[in-house]
């Protein structure tokens, strides 16, 4: 698939360093940024330094890291003061649901009343 291998993968390329982003936390295993496109006041993007191109392919070593992709989404969202009014963690996987970048990513979207059901 176009775009899925470590090299060729934009977010691969964030997390390295090599193409900028406004990053707002990282640590060993992940890295959070601003959304270049934002949907909301605020919208972050939450990603595993391990490339692992979408849901489907997470396997049972990836528990934690997953678990972790989501801890630090709620981490953040109290930071933001968007975790009292609520905010929204979103992971697209494959084209049919809108993934567009085949790295896997939760998009945490806050700071404006969220619809139900999404588009
Ligand atoms: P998805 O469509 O679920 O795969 O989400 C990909 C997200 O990555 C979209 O919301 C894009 O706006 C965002 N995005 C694409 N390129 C960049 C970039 N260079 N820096 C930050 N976010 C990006
Ligand atoms: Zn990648």
């Amino acid at each position: 698939m176009v775009g899925s291998s470590m090299n060729d993968c934009l977010f691969c390329k964030i997390a390295g360093g090599t193409i900028p982003a406004n990053i707002i936390y990282q640590d060993d295993h992940v890295v959070a940024f601003d959304d270049i496109n934002p949907q909301a006041p605020h919208h972050k993007i939450i990603i595993p330094r391990k490339h692992i191109p979408t849901l489907n392919d997470v396997q049972a070593e990836d528990e934690t890291l997953v678990g972790h992709m989501a801890h630090t989404a709620s981490i953040l969202a109290r930071q933001l003061n968007i975790a009292e009014p609520g905010y929204r963690l979103v992971m697209n996987c494959n084209a049919g649901a809108g993934q567009t970048v085949f790295h896997i990513h939760f998009h945490l979207l806050g700071g404006r009343r969220m619809s139900w059901p999404p588009g």
